[in-house]
């Protein structure tokens, strides 16, 4: 069978290493504890090794430059020579001013700047460090580092592909202050013109250049934006391959097709109905790189239906037609092999990064040689995928018949707001601007501890239960101490908010190793969503009838909501979001019921990662915030009128979907705002809430205890625009960051302020 020449490649690689290395490395440097020059040995070690990785997979190129110390965004901030001239000057009295330091101040602050700001990538859960603008921004190309890396790449292959962050993506990811960001398009244009004939002096033929934002909702002058930069870029350059990911950028077909570029890649996991739209309209001489493995979840490709989907494009663009995975795999876990504890079932189901790889090469060999060169390989594939498609372990007919008759249960709460109000104030009997937490206190060492010797298997399930026990006695008693009115049992017994409940429930794996870059040195490790959702029994009401029993005071039952449970996993693709969601809205649905029934008055349920769910396109927040808000309230509305359904969310910004939020009709919302507390209750004085609601008025993220003062400003601010009769009072987020002591003396001055205004407001 003729070669048909087809290409492979990756879009990037993660940074973090097998037992995240870097993480280590960095956090060491960070304590004085490494040099500078161990740390760039460690960092160049794992590029070597990513590489070697990308060759012995057969890979056409290897793929440089997608290496970051600390963020990739980062370091095109420090390439184009744009650090704000704010860090400037080295800190008073530093004596570590190497390069190194400097860069990390822009990422961490230092003793006189604070940090510049991070955000979400997309709609991923890996933050970058944004870049900061304004009129002022000088750029002056940087390269050294740049080229230091492509130089190690070039060393041990011919066939390097280096990345960057194109520069309309570059500036509309940014922040500018007093300036158009458009304005500064030719100056940073210029920067990247350097760089493009360095390149091509040494002999790149293929540069990827992505332009993420082509999954957002562009305007008529972004898009020219596009079209006059990569005009300036018809220079002696290498080829360009223009990558988009994450959406379907059909819509911009006619704009991409117009650049003087020599290749286009397509997300074809998020939308596979973009290929023929695109093989039929490309241009003779482009390539089209084909993301068909999936870069942001860990299931292993079914290899038949992918090179199905690649039939029409090999035959109509034999050597134009490159294989890759959707995004960069800096989204995923680096390997399976070190899942040793792995059920081996679920385990053939998978796929990290580097069994990415390998799905990439048996695709591309399957393509250029015929499949019967990769019988076997394609045969354990179909095997794995036929398993996982009929296992029982994911299919549970239970699950589906619920789900099939959901219709027959109430998705409403059973009376309106006013009446399950007059009816919780006779059960509960709070005070006016009753005080709460949101639900941890300090996850001390001891805690730490004792869960660590717990899951060695050093200490036994009997003590470790006795020592949480003691562990909520004692917030409780704490609370007691403090003055608070609606306590909580401090969750003492959680890891992770959505691991202990995950634990818990059947269709939920974990891994030993699989962690994935969140920001910096920091790595999540998701739990993984492979089948139906059940909850075979209560998760937390035993504990929470202990710490109710310890106070006379209502304890809140502590939940976390479904779309913050798939929000923060790895979720199964063979379903849509939408049903899972409702899924693991009916386990926690369970949850509610058998804690009012134990007796529980007040249910929290936590949805901090709702708006994180917003889908990149407006034109689909409709839809999510539908089946979103369905599923909360699915699990919410089991409770009966007098039980208090309390919900805490985090935000950056909220006007936008405050609609949705009261839809929820949670009984009581608390809320943590990144932006100040001010803006947050500038959206809620237009936007008149119907319920009860608690914004926070302690920083929990800082070590700070806040004054009387300064806590009684927020309160009487929020006054203004909250009638008291729902004004709560309470930290803006969960405290097992925080130590005790501190802790404390934040708690006491908010009741404090809480004792105080209600003097004030019962005064006639
Ligand atoms: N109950 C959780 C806690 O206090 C809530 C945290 C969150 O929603 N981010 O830790």
């Amino acid at each position: 069978m003729a070669d048909n020449n087809i290409k492979a490649h990756i879009l990037g690689y993660p940074r973090m290493g097998e037992k995240r290395e870097l993480k280590f490395a960095l956090e060491s440097f960070w304590r004085g504890e490494l040099s500078p020059e161990s740390l760039q040995q460690t960092a160049k070690a794992l590029r070597l090794h990513h590489w070697e990785k990308q060759q012995s997979a057969g890979l056409d190129f290897i793929t440089s430059n997608d290496f970051s110390l600390y963020d990739h965004v980062l370091d095109h901030t420090v390439l184009l020579g744009a650090q704000p001239k704010r860090f400037d000057k080295l800190p008073f009295g530093s004596k570590s001013n190497s390069a190194e330091s400097q860069y990390f101040a822009l990422a961490r602050g230092n003793i006189e700047q604070p940090a510049m700001e991070m955000t979400k990538w997309l709609d991923t859960n890996y933050h970058y460090i944004v870049p900061e603008l304004n009129a002022d921004t000088e750029f002056s190309i940087n390269a050294h580092d740049f080229l230091l890396q492509l130089d190690e790449a070039q060393k041990i292959s011919k066939h390097v592909k280096p990345v960057l962050l194109g520069p309309v993506s570059f500036l509309y990811l940014s922040k500018a202050k007093g300036v158009h960001k458009l304005d500064l398009l030719y100056k940073l244009a210029q920067q990247y013109l350097y760089l493009l004939q360095e390149l091509h002096a040494r002999k790149i033929e293929w540069l990827q250049i992505d332009e993420p934002i082509f999954a957002l909702d562009l305007n008529e002058e972004w898009l020219k934006a596009f079209k006059t930069v990569y005009a300036w870029f018809r220079i002696s350059r290498p080829k360009l391959l223009l990558t988009t990911y994450f959406a379907n950028v059909s819509r911009y077909q006619h704009v991409i097709l117009d650049l003087p570029i020599d290749g286009v890649h397509l997300d074809l996991v998020r939308a596979p109905e973009q290929l023929l739209p695109w093989v039929n309209a490309m241009p003779a001489h482009w390539v089209l790189s084909a993301g068909v493995i999936d870069g942001r979840n860990i299931w292993r490709n079914d290899l038949d239906k992918t090179l199905k989907l690649l039939k029409v494009p090999t035959q109509r663009l034999k050597g134009r037609l490159w294989l890759a995975p959707s995004c960069s795999l800096l989204h995923t876990p680096v390997a399976l092999s070190h899942e040793l504890k792995m059920d081996p079932e679920i385990k053939s189901w998978l796929a990290f990064a580097d069994e990415k790889l390998d799905d990439l090469r048996i695709l591309t060999q399957a393509l250029n040689e015929g499949e019967a060169s990769v019988a076997v390989e394609l045969a354990a594939a179909r095997a794995a995928i036929a398993s996982r498609y009929q296992s029982p372990r994911v299919h549970a007919p239970k699950v589906k018949a619920r789900l099939a008759s959901i219709n027959t249960l109430n998705e409403n709460r059973h009376s309106a707001f006013e009446y399950r109000q007059s009816q919780q104030k006779t059960r509960l009997n709070l005070p006016l601007l009753p005080t709460t937490t949101i639900g941890s206190f300090p996850q001390t060492a001891d805690i730490r501890a004792a869960r660590a010797e717990f899951k060695k298997g050093a200490m036994s399930l009997e003590q470790y239960a006795l020592d949480m026990k003691s562990h909520i006695a004692h917030s409780i008693q704490q609370q007691e101490e403090i003055g608070l009115d609606v306590l909580v049992h401090g969750e003492a017994e959680r890891n992770d908010m959505v691991e202990f409940f995950g634990e818990q429930l059947a269709g939920y794996a974990f891994t030993q190793q699989g962690w994935v870059q969140s920001y910096g040195s920091r790595c999540v490790k998701p739990p993984i969503i492979f089948g139906d959702v059940d909850r075979p029994e209560p998760m937390t009401v035993s504990t929470a009838q202990y710490a109710q029993s310890l106070s006379t005071k209502p304890v809140k039952g502590m939940l976390t909501g479904p779309i913050t449970m798939l929000q923060w996993s790895f979720v199964r693709d063979d379903q849509p979001r939408e049903t899972t969601a409702l899924q693991l809205a009916l386990a926690i649905r369970d949850e509610v019921d058998d804690l009012q029934n134990a007796g529980i008055s007040v249910i929290q349920i936590d949805e901090p990662a709702l708006r994180e769910g917003l889908p990149l396109q407006k034109a689909a927040w409709p839809h999510y915030l539908n089946w979103a808000v369905r599923a909360f309230k699915l699990s919410a509305s089991v409770a009966r009128d007098d039980t208090q359904i309390h919900s805490h969310m985090r935000y950056a910004e909220f006007n936008d979907i405050l609609p949705a939020i009261a839809s929820m009709d949670a009984d009581v919302i608390t809320i943590e705002t990144s932006r100040s507390a001010m803006e947050l209750l500038d959206a809620f004085g237009e936007f008149s809430y119907p319920n009860e609601i608690g914004p926070g008025v302690y920083d929990i993220h800082s070590p700070r205890v806040p004054s009387v003062e300064a806590i009684e400003k927020l309160v009487q601010r929020a006054a203004e625009v909250i009638p008291v009769e729902r004004l709560w009072i309470n930290p803006d987020c969960g405290l097992k960051t925080r130590g005790w002591d501190e802790t404390k003396s934040a708690l006491k001055n908010m009741v404090q302020v809480a004792i105080k205004m209600r003097v004030a407001y019962s005064l006639p």
